[in-house]
Order: C-alpha cells, then sequence, then structure tokens
C-alpha cells in the first residue's frame, strides 16, 4: 500500500468507526446470526492475486459486520462491559501506527517509563499503599497465572521451574466457590492440578468465603501432608458480585505463611471511589491485585492492571535472561517482559495515560457513580414490578433477578433472556444462583445514559409479559 493510499483508508477508517459508534443505538446489541452464516459468506480459498481496498473494506461492512456483536453499545448489560473510551481509542490508533514490540527497556524507553509511571496513578487512584510496584498484563488471566506460579515457587523453595512437580510434595491452593474461571486454568497450566484447588463454601449477602472454613482446610491439608501455597480472593465475582473479607483472608494467609492473590478483574475500577474501598478492606496487605482497566474504566482492550507487593519474586519466577535479550550498561532499568508469560509486549500504557489525562479520576468516578445509582434504581422498579424477584441484591452495579411466571423457571428465564437477545433493544445473560437460573443486569458501559436504564425497564417488562408461559 502507498502512502497516498495508506493516508486515504486511514482517514476512512477512522471515518467509519466515529459513525459506527454513533449508529450503535440503531443496532441490535447482540449479533443477530445463526451460526456458521458469516462462514458461508468467505471464500474457502485464499485470495492467489491482490484486491482492491474498495471491495475488501465493502466486504467488512457487508459481511463482517452483520456478525458483531456490539459490545461499546450503550445498551450492553451483559457480561461485564469491555470499554474503549473513544479518547483510548484514539491513542491506539497511533500504537497501532508505530507498532512497537516494548519487551524490554531499550525496545522503547517510553513505552516502559509511561507504563512505569501511569501504572503508579491507578495505584494511588484505587488506595493502594506505596510499595505495590504494577505492570500492564494482557488479561486478568495472565496476571492471575503469574500469581500462581509465584505461590508455587515460593512454596517449592524456588526448584518448580527446574525440577518440576512430579518430585515435589503436593501443593495447595484455596479460593471460594464464586471465583472466575480463570482461577482453574490458572491451577491447571500451573500443573498444580484441579483436585488440588480447594473451593471453599461463600456464605453470607456479600457470598464471600467462610474464613472459619478455610483455616480449617489448611490445617487439615497440612496435616495430610499438602504443602498449602496460596489463597486466591475476589472483590467482584462473575456471576452475581461476590466478594470476600480480605482482611480476614490475610490474617488467615499471613498465619500460615501464604501467598494472597486478590481478583478483583471488574470491581476493582469502582475502587477509584471512595466509597466502596470497604469491600476490599484489607487489600493493603495482600500479596498481588488484578483489575482490568479495559472492563469499567475505559480502556480499549487489552489493559490489565497486575500489582504487586514484591516483583522480585514474580521476576525470579518467570525471567530468563539469553544473550540475545541481555541490555548490558542498563542495570536498574525495568524491563518489563520479565514480568509477565509472554515475551513480546504491546505498548498498552498510552490509551492509559490518555485516557487519564483526559477525563480526570473526577470524570471517571462521575461515571462509575451514574452506573451504581442507575443500576439500583432499575433493581428497585423490577422488585415493584410485575412478578419479577430480585436473587441477588445489587453488588455495585450488578444484580440478578428472575421472572416468576412459569412453573419451569429455569426453562422460562433461559427463554426469556433468549427472547430478550433476540428483541435486540438490550443485552443480558444469565448465570445460576445455588443452582438456579437468575438473569444478570450490570450497567457499565462508557456511554450509556439514564434512559438506557429506562429501556432496558421497558424491555424486560415487555417481553416477559408476552412470553408464552407468561400468567
Ligand atoms: C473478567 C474477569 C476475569 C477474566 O478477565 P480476563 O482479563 O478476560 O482474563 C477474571 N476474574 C473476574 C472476576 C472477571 O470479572
Amino acid at each position: 500500500m502507498n502512502g497516498t493510499d495508506f493516508a486515504e483508508w486511514s482517514r476512512k477508517a477512522a471515518d467509519w468507526g466515529v459513525a459506527y459508534r454513533a449508529s450503535l443505538r440503531d443496532r441490535p446489541v447482540r449479533a443477530q446470526t445463526a451460526p456458521g452464516e458469516i462462514a458461508a459468506r468467505l471464500p474457502m480459498q485464499p485470495p492467489q492475486t491482490g484486491e482492491d481496498m474498495d471491495a475488501i473494506f465493502a466486504d467488512f461492512e457487508n459481511i463482517i459486520l452483520p456478525g458483531m456483536t456490539h459490545w461499546q453499545h450503550p445498551r450492553f448489560f451483559a457480561y461485564f462491559p469491555a470499554n474503549a473510551a473513544p479518547v483510548s481509542v484514539v491513542a491506539e490508533y497511533l500504537v497501532t501506527a508505530m507498532a512497537a514490540q516494548c519487551m524490554l527497556w531499550q525496545t522503547s524507553p517510553a513505552a516502559t517509563e509511561l507504563e512505569t509511571r501511569v501504572l503508579d496513578w491507578l495505584r494511588q487512584a484505587i488506595g493502594l499503599p506505596e510499595g505495590f510496584a504494577g505492570v500492564i498484563q494482557d488479561s486478568a488471566s495472565s496476571a492471575t497465572l503469574s500469581a500462581v506460579l509465584v505461590m508455587r515457587e515460593r512454596a517449592l523453595d524456588w526448584n518448580g521451574n527446574k525440577a518440576g512437580l512430579s518430585g515435589n510434595p503436593q501443593l495447595r491452593i484455596y479460593s471460594s466457590d464464586q471465583v472466575h474461571t480463570s482461577i482453574d486454568r490458572a491451577i491447571w497450566v500451573s500443573g498444580i492440578g484441579e483436585n488440588n484447588l480447594v473451593r471453599i463454601p461463600a456464605r453470607g449477602a456479600l457470598r464471600g468465603m467462610d474464613c472459619d472454613a478455610l483455616e480449617a482446610a489448611i490445617v487439615k491439608d497440612m496435616e495430610a501432608g499438602y504443602v498449602p501455597a496460596g489463597i486466591i480472593a475476589c472483590t467482584g465475582g462473575t456471576s452475581t458480585g461476590a466478594c470476600d473479607d480480605i482482611a480476614d483472608v490475610v490474617r488467615i494467609a499471613r498465619r500460615h505463611g501464604l501467598y494472597v492473590h486478590v481478583d478483583a478483574a471488574w470491581a476493582g475500577s469502582a475502587m477509584i471511589c471512595e466509597e466502596f474501598r470497604h469491600l476490599w478492606a484489607g487489600v493493603q496487605e495482600a500479596d498481588s491485585v488484578v483489575f482490568n482497566p479495559h472492563k469499567w474504566l475505559g480502556a480499549q482492550f487489552d489493559c490489565s492492571a497486575h500489582f504487586i507487593r514484591n516483583p522480585a519474586d514474580l521476576v525470579r519466577t518467570l525471567a530468563i535472561q539469553p544473550e540475545y535479550l541481555k541490555t548490558h550498561g542498563r542495570d536498574g532499568i525495568i524491563n518489563y517482559s520479565e514480568w509477565t508469560v509472554p515475551l513480546g509486549r504491546r505498548f498498552r500504557a498510552l490509551k492509559l495515560w490518555f485516557l487519564l489525562r483526559f477525563h480526570g479520576l473526577d470524570g471517571l468516578r462521575t461515571m462509575i457513580r451514574n452506573h451504581v445509582d442507575w443500576s439500583a434504581k432499575l433493581c428497585e422498579r423490577l422488585r415493584a414490578g410485575d412478578n419479577f424477584e430480585i436473587v441477588t441484591e445489587p453488588a455495585f452495579s450488578l444484580f440478578s433477578f428472575r421472572h416468576l411466571g412459569a412453573k419451569d423457571l429455569d426453562a422460562h428465564n433461559l427463554a426469556l433472556v433468549n427472547a430478550i437477545n433476540d428483541d435486540g433493544r438490550i443485552y443480558l445473560t444469565q448465570t445460576r444462583v445455588d443452582g438456579q437460573v437468575a438473569i444478570r443486569f450490570q450497567a457499565g458501559q462508557f456511554e450509556m445514559t439514564e434512559s438506557d436504564v429506562d429501556t432496558a425497564f421497558d424491555v424486560i417488562s415487555e417481553v416477559a409479559a408476552r412470553m408464552p408461559n407468561a400468567g
């Protein structure tokens, strides 16, 4: 592509993005295509000769776009958000154009030094004490995997990477039964094995792990010859927003010399507002914490902030220095690829820097407070509405509910979620609470307004009223 064409298509792509964002309220939130429909429109063979950009772009609009679910839609209330504030999109254009591989300090000193600074801004913003050092990971899953690897190496006297696990004692990791599946996968990939993930039952309104049961499990394991290695606590679990009592978890961990990792992938963003910090009281004593600015805060995916009390342990676990990666005569610099599983690194700090500067913490706090208020209002309207039951009360901006108009409530509510998503005006997902289907609602899209929540109420009520089983 020559320079003139590159300029023209770059401009077209940017203009397209702006028009696309402006058009979102007129599009169904969840893709309305059937499985295989998009694939059927793609040629089976690769092109042998180059094609015209006009044709490629037209196919993007005609074939690809209908198969997209619109995560930046203001009425995206499913899962958790993956927000990309416009200002962070602009930063990503620049990052994409420079396309630097920022694995070492010297492969782009600005990327490393900006990452150190903006992560320290974030540390202050969410109220973590000085002494926590931050690194940007591609996902919370990777951050949690790194934390589990550190737990493993600490517990095995730094001998696991070398000797493997077969001749070593059997390790144990503890978490509540509310944690995200990324914890299971970290346990698999680290070689510790799912049978050694001890799931402590959650209880109470916050669905935090039963800390008496936690301590009893640790003691029982030690008596049985296992080696407890660490605890993964969560703030804002994926299903219903469960929060462990971090202070209690840390107290027990200290008693037994265990590492504590806190997964706050979604709810961590809310901690820029002081009024939510009681929900993770004690976090300042944890060994590591992860939260995703790419979820609620507005930094274009991917951007996971991983804070570590003792980065030397992480580097000792993950760093490899073959000759070609050594940076002679540059002692005291940070090579962030030694803090992560992948070697290659995108320049992810720039979008955070743009985001934090453009909106300021006050702007982001207002957004999060609005989401929490609007979600609570919807919860009350549904509670007072026709035949709805609130299953779990709001945690931050997440609650769950079910419609009571049928004998088989699980089947009825699954059908209701599908009917709502086929309607297209909003997008919701389901979960199970104590074994029973509940419908989740979370408010978190960067550009949503209160009237989008009103629409959600209308759609939920209308669709529920016309369900075949209703009444
Ligand atoms: C989203 C989420 C994750 C996974 O995050 P990725 O960045 O997609 O790996 C883990 N834990 C919780 C609580 C989450 O909400």
